[in-house]
């Protein structure tokens, strides 16, 4: 006699439907035999990556920020090129210090214009060496990782200023990881990123958030906050992309987080002629303009959108954006950390619930994993 047991249907809790919440969504989903749940305290899906066409002017725009994926994990690529067509995009950014433009990451084009020099590469490469500091071998902060690879006066003039603004502090508190995450050129290569794959979805980032979570075995409800009275009884297990600091009452203490806000502008025709523009004087009081529809340049469009971005301390009733993760912060996570490890039904991921600041692909990649291990 064959006995055939029924395996029961597992039940799921995702909390957020950004990216780490939907891929967590979409890989259990595939398995099958299970329902999972996805909620967001927000009106719509994508959390940060999410992004509308405007009323307006018909561009596509970036709600919380623009968005430019990029990876160097094929994994990744693979996965997220199944919910859409990647078009291709290359991010060449320019600052505007003291009322001339620059290209920015530093690369031979900066150092050229910067000092009104003829350079070539091998010889800019000897003139940065003569004026950085060599009397740092390990740097302690972000200042001293800068004035090693670039000198006093590149920092100076690009990073003192716009990383004063971003983050609120001086350069010297902030980690040196921060500024690790850009490249300096000795050659004209002005992309701002490394990564072989590079690119913006043709239809924006919410339509590849609808096809992840467009499955029978996956209910989304928006407008929902996941918070104490939450009943989560029925489920086997939760999956949480919220504020760590947050899911425990703040009982350490909140962790520091940047925010930033933006003051929305409409033109006709093309206000910048570039998708974004960094603003490197620290009396200028934003950090960036960004103008959404040359973040879609197979698209036309004959008015323009265009956002200033601000930055702040994050208080209550922001969003956080930013890990700031300063000592006392890591103190606070260590904490968390070690009640996070006594909840057996609770996996933590994304940007938020870890603390760090991660890019989409490795939020991506992180949530691909946890579902990959998950019995
Ligand atoms: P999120 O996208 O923040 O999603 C978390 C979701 O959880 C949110 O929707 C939130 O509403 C919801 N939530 C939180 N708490 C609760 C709760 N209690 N109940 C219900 N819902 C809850 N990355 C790149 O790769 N390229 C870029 O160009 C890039 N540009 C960026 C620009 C800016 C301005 C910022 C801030 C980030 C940028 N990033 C970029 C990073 C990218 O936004 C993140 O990697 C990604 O959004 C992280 O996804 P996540 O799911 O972890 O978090
Ligand atoms: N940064 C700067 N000047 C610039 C661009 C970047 O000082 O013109 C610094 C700033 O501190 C920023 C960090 O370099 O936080 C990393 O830059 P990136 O563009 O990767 O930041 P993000 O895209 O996360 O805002």
């Amino acid at each position: 006699m064959i006995i055939i047991t029924e395996q029961r249907m597992k039940k799921y809790l995702v909390v957020g439907a950004g990216f780490a919440g939907a891929v967590v969504a979409e890989r259990l989903a595939a398995r099958g035999n299970c329902k999972v749940l996805v909620v967001d305290e927000r009106p719509h899906i994508g959390g940060n990556c999410h992004s509308e066409r405007d009323a307006a002017t018909g561009v596509m725009v970036h709600t919380y920020g623009p968005h430019i994926f990029n990876t160097d994990i094929q994994k990744v690529w693979d996965y997220i090129c199944q919910f859409c067509e990647m078009m291709p995009f290359t991010n060449r950014v320019k600052t505007i210090y003291e009322g001339k433009v620059y290209s920015m990451p530093i690369n031979l084009h900066t150092i050229n214009q910067f000092y009104g020099k003829a350079l070539s590469p091998a010889e800019a490469r000897e003139f940065i060496e003569s004026i950085s500091d060599k009397d740092i071998i390990e740097p302690r902060n972000f200042e001293e990782q800068a004035i090693k690879f670039i000198g006093p006066d590149l920092y100076k003039a690009f990073f003192y200023g716009y990383t004063k603004k971003q983050w609120g502090l001086e350069p010297r508190e902030l980690p040196a990881s921060i500024l690790k995450r850009l490249p300096v050129r000795f050659n004209y290569n002005d992309n701002y990123y490394m990564h072989p794959y590079q690119g913006i979805p043709k239809e924006g980032y919410t339509a590849i958030f609808e096809k992840m979570l467009d499955s029978p075995n996956i209910e989304v409800k928006v407008d929902t906050k996941f918070d104490d009275h939450f009943d989560t009884t029925s489920f086997d297990h939760v999956f949480y992309t919220g504020p760590i600091d947050e899911f425990f009452g703040y009982k350490y203490g909140p962790l520091g987080y940047r925010t930033v806000y933006f003051e929305r502008y409409e033109a006709d025709g093309d206000f910048q002629g570039n998708a974004v523009i960094n603003y490197a004087d620290v009396t200028v009081p934003y950090t960036r303009i960004h103008e959404h529809k040359h973040f879609a340049p197979w698209e036309e469009h004959e008015k323009t959108v265009y956002m200033k971005e601000f930055s702040k301390e994050t208080t209550e009733d922001d969003v956080p954006y930013y890990p700031i993760r300063l000592d006392k912060d890591m103190k606070r996570l260590e904490k968390y950390q070690k009640e996070v490890k006594r909840l057996n039904y609770f996996t933590f991921l994304g940007r938020l619930a870890t603390y760090k600041y991660m890019d989409m692909d490795h939020v991506i990649a992180e949530a691909l994993e946890v579902v990959e291990n998950f019995e």
